[in-house]
């Protein structure tokens, strides 16, 4: 997907800070942090969103809670808990139409995920 901007930082075309990086999935922090850490975690491959899981995004989303934890700890926020959140269509907010997953912490979160 040439024009989408999770793709765009995936090919490194946009900037962002990354904080991880394997073959498949890609880690950097949110632009506009809601958390004292905010990060989002997603494929390097394109689908817009849980409900558009290719096979290969679907491998690659698999691994994303395992490495959500491990983040987590390198992170500092482990031991006060964190939140691993995808938002999925209108109602749920989503604005970019790449699969992420948005790993927030560092506070006491709330009820509601966003
Ligand atoms: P949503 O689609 O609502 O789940 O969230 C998209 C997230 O992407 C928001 O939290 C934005 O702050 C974040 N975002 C948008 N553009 C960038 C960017 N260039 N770099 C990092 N994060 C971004
Ligand atoms: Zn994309």
């Amino acid at each position: 997907m040439s024009e989408c901007l999770f793709c765009k930082i995936a090919r490194k075309e946009i900037p962002a800070a990354v904080v991880y990086e394997d073959d498949t999935l890609l880690v950097f922090k949110d632009i506009f942090p809601q958390a004292p850490v905010h990060l989002l975690i997603i494929p390097k491959a394109h689908c817009a969103g849980l409900a558009d899981l290719t096979p290969e995004t679907a491998a690659a989303a698999a691994r994303i809670p395992a490495l959500a934890a491990q983040l987590a700890q390198e992170q500092g926020v482990a031991e006060g808990g964190w939140r691993l959140i995808s938002n999925c269509g209108p109602d749920a907010g989503q604005v970019v139409f790449h699969l992420h997953f948005h790993l927030v912490g560092g506070k006491p979160l709330g009820r509601v995920c966003r």
